[in-house]
């Protein structure tokens, strides 16, 4: 569920009329809501503690799905720990007030200096993806003294996820390890100064909204965990990644239920049964998706004999998932419609010079004019941790709201930081 609704004809985030928000700010704008992120967090914490409540697991929330201050302080509050793919992920995570033991650092491609900075830091926990970066991470912290805690994240070659851009577990994609090669290489680390092994890791894909992908790549693992331990090493941890997918055809009536967060909880339950590891959970778009929405302005509209076009001062650098992903997102207008109000099929596009700048086409929408306010739902998770400035356009404004309260959690850019960092070659200068 979340905390987007109308109220006296128009739409709220949680007690805050966006409306107001539109006109204080500006648009096109991101517009996160605190409860429903706390809602979402909970929900996941809770289930997945009690799968085995005497070892409680580590939720480490995907931090590359919203990085947004606002949203990472208020997870770090609820005791969250911070999935990070970058150096920049880790500094982000600190400075939002995540202890680096509950930060663990993943990612496909790790340099010497993301890892030193890691290993200095006191991470948690770091995801080894190649046997190269074994070698690195040995290196980088034997040198500085330390032993760093990691796992391996192994490939199960099985792949799942809403699109093929999102889908990880498979052989064909370039994460982890492969499975065959983990025994061999967890033998190797067990004799390297600078990593103690501490378990495996997996991660399959994203958008994934059943759950017999995830059970049988789990089942892989839990399989490995067993012989790896037949061979002598120690397994404490498993971290089972994210990728649980959201509905983006929202019922209005909201409640689409935890039931794929019990579903996926029994089923982890039910292959880690009696394998006595420390579980990790890596979810993102679960806790963020439908937390956020991006509020834009129609500008114009363009008919054409056989279409008509609505063009809205938000484009694809803002939200890159129609673009990206073919992704669905519904669209709320912001001034409640009346229910006979007259239904116009939009092709709903953004002022960027590509075709592809198109948000949907030919969706049922009550009629619109310049100046009219929506907003694109479910747009927290890859969202604004997608945009870029293409075309010279500044970054947008975020806001988190809590209750009736509002905070600018990330200004709008001014043309002063974006056009200020270029620098002119000195013999044009
Ligand atoms: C992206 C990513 C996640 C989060 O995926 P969601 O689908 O947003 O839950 C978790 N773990 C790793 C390693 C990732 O790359």
């Amino acid at each position: 569920m979340h905390h987007f609704a109308y109220r006296d004809g128009a739409l709220f985030a949680e007690d805050v009329d966006l409306r107001r928000i539109a006109a204080e700010v500006g648009t096109p704008v991101y517009v996160y809501s605190s409860a429903t992120i706390e809602r979402h967090y909970r929900v996941f914490e809770e289930a997945m503690r009690a799968i085995n409540p005497s070892r409680p697991p580590h939720v480490f929330y995907a931090m590359k799905a919203n990085g947004n201050l606002g949203v990472l302080k208020t997870l770090a509050a609820l005791g969250a720990g911070a999935d990070t793919v970058s150096e920049g992920e880790v500094r982000k995570a600190l400075a939002a007030g995540f202890p680096p033991e509950k930060i663990v650092f993943s990612g496909v491609g790790k340099s010497e200096q993301e890892l030193a900075f890691a290993v200095e830091a006191g991470i948690y926990q770091v995801n080894i993806e190649t046997e190269g970066e074994l070698d690195l991470l040995s290196r980088v912290a034997a040198k500085l003294g330390r032993r760093q805690e990691a796992v391996f994240r192994v490939n199960p070659d099985i792949g799942a996820g809403g699109h093929a851009k999102i889908t990880t577990g498979s052989a064909a994609n370039k994460f982890g390890v492969s499975f065959e090669e983990a025994s061999r290489l967890y033998a190797r680390a067990a004799n390297m100064p600078g990593v103690r092994m501490m378990g495996l890791a997996v991660h399959i894909g994203s958008q994934i909204r059943e759950t017999e992908a995830f059970e049988a790549a789990y089942a892989k693992m839990a399989g490995l965990v067993g012989s790896l331990r037949d061979e002598g090493h120690r397994v404490e941890r498993l971290d089972l990644g994210g990728g649980l997918g959201i509905p983006y055809e929202i019922p209005k009536s909201f409640d689409h239920g935890p039931s794929l967060i019990q579903d996926y909880a029994a089923m982890v339950g039910r292959v880690t049964k009696g394998l006595d590891v420390e579980l990790g959970f890596e979810p993102g778009r679960l806790i963020v998706g439908n937390a956020g929405i991006l509020m834009t302005k129609v500008l114009h509209l363009n008919p054409r004999p056989s279409k008509q076009f609505l063009v809205v001062d938000a484009a694809m650098n803002d939200l890159v998932r129609p673009a990206m992903y073919e992704a669905y997102h519904e669209i709320w207008p912001v001034t409640e419609a009346a229910a006979d109000a007259k239904q116009v099929a939009y092709d709903v596009v953004g002022p960027i010079c590509e075709s592809g700048d198109t948000f949907t086409t030919g969706r049922e929408l009550p009629e619109l004019r310049p100046d009219d306010l929506i907003a694109f739902m479910t747009a927290g998770a890859y969202g604004a941790s997608m945009s870029s400035t293409y075309n010279q356009r500044l970054l947008v404004a975020e806001v988190l709201v809590k209750g009736a309260e509002y905070a600018v959690t990330r200004p709008r850019q001014t043309f002063e930081e974006l056009l200020g960092t270029d620098r002119a070659p000195p013999w044009l200068a």
